[in-house]
């Protein structure tokens, strides 16, 4: 039987006509811990970081993990082992990393809603940078820390007004986007900065969007970056790091982005060639880094053929795995024990009552009821954005290493998800 490359190669690969991640057989991590279940291969989150090492060697840089691609603790502690910072988008983001063994001095701050007391907990924390988005919120930065007696160190956003050819929901660094401080408005704004009593400037930072698949956007952004760079210095204002963000994309179903190292050794030519090549950098991947790390495993409840369509009706559902109901995206889906070719075209949906609940449309499958399947590339904003939707608790999370293989999170039961609430007059 012909297989397409599966994302997540090779640490995911069948071994004896069995879906395996690293040297686990997924079939029988189903059998432990139920279905729908995510599992996670640590290699292939440590080799993902390491081709960004890679790319960046003889450079002074600072990865931040962008956790929101997937912040279970397990994860973060294992990305804080490797000397990674974290990119933080809230206050209960910040909590994890600490909870986790990350140092606080290795937080960025992201998120254009940031509260005062989000400020106030990053300040006393001592996190690296606030990442800025607004005049208004560099304001209030400033009264919050000066509150504190402290010195926000600030990176100001820049939305560099670069399409990156990806999702309109993802992508971040175009006019109209609710992100960053737009290019004309930045130098006054880095003036106005470097006048506030709480605010210490410490860099600049730039992050278009998400899933790009090509190089050039990253490299029109730069540009714009850096001649921001060049006005900003002429004006007395020292910048000392300078921050890429994230966003590089993953293979879904035969995407090609460029390889973090190729990737990056575009952009550190064009650094060198601008003068900038000695400076501290930043980057902020989630993604790139999780994405094809996982699968969510899933059993074939029932198969309800029609006229129309067949529908192959499984365990997981879009409050596991959002990215297909709220992106129209793809995650290829096969089955841990392969044995008949397909015949026909399958809808796999969840059991949630809505037609958006719906994990791959027309798929060429040979499912049988009780059937395992994978949803590839799951481990980056699937778990993250999981919801209790219909009552459903969140499914479970292992991670594999070699052939062992930790649970990192338990199957949410139904009394926990009830337990904030009370009946009234309680
Ligand atoms: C989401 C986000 C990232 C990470 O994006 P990926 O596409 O997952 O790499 C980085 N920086 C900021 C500010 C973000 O909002």
């Amino acid at each position: 039987m012909i297989m397409k490359k599966l994302p997540g190669e090779p640490y995911l690969a069948y071994q004896n006509g069995e879906l395996c991640l690293e040297s686990a057989r997924l079939s029988e991590l189903a059998r432990t811990h139920g279905t729908p279940l995510f599992v996670y291969s640590q290699a292939a989150m440590l080799g993902a970081l390491a081709a960004y090492q890679r790319g960046f060697a003889g450079r002074q840089v600072q990865i931040c993990y962008a956790m929101k691609a997937n912040p279970a603790l397990g994860v973060i502690a294992l990305f804080a082992q490797a000397g990674c910072g974290f990119d933080v988008v809230s206050g209960g983001d910040l909590d994890r990393v600490l909870a986790a063994g990350g140092e606080a001095k290795k937080v960025i701050f992201s998120g254009v809603g940031k509260t005062r007391s989000e400020m106030r907990q990053g300040l006393q924390a001592g996190i690296g940078c606030f990442n800025v988005e607004s005049e208004a919120e560099l304001d209030v930065l400033s009264e919050v820390a000066c509150s504190l007696g402290l010195r926000a160190p600030v990176s100001i956003r820049v939305n560099p007004n670069v399409d990156p050819q990806t999702h309109p929901y993802i992508s971040t660094g175009l006019k109209d986007n609710k992100f960053g401080i737009a290019h004309e408005r930045v130098l006054p704004t880095y003036v106005h900065a470097a006048a506030l009593p709480g605010i210490r400037v410490v860099g600049i930072d730039c992050h278009i969007g998400s899933q790009i698949t090509q190089a050039e956007p990253y490299l029109e952004a730069m540009d714009r970056m850096l001649d921001l760079v060049d006005a900003v210095e002429a004006a007395g204002i020292s910048i000392e790091h300078l921050d890429f963000g994230g966003g590089l994309g993953i293979d879904y179903n035969g995407d090609t982005p460029p390889d973090a190292g190729q990737l990056w050794a575009a952009l550190l030519a064009k650094l060198d060639a601008r003068g900038f090549g000695q400076r501290q950098l930043m980057i902020e991947p989630g993604r790139s880094l999780v994405g094809n790390a996982g699968v969510c495993v899933t059993e074939v409840l029932y198969l309800k053929p029609g006229e129309q369509k067949n529908f192959c009706i499984v365990d997981a559902a879009m409050n596991d795995l959002p990215r297909p109901a709220m992106y129209q995206a793809y995650h290829q889906i096969v089955p841990l024990q392969p044995r008949a070719d397909a015949t026909q075209v399958w809808e796999v949906v969840g059991p949630i009552c809505e037609s958006g609940d719906w994990l791959g449309h027309d798929r060429a499958l040979a499912p049988r009821q009780g059937d395992l399947l994978a949803v590839l590339s799951a481990g980056a904003y699937c778990m993250s954005m999981a919801s209790n939707y219909n009552s459903r608790g969140r499914a479970p999370e292992v991670l594999v290493d070699g052939a062992q293989s930790h649970l990192i999170r338990r199957r949410e039961t139904i009394a926990e998800q009830m337990q904030q609430e009370q009946l009234p007059g309680h």
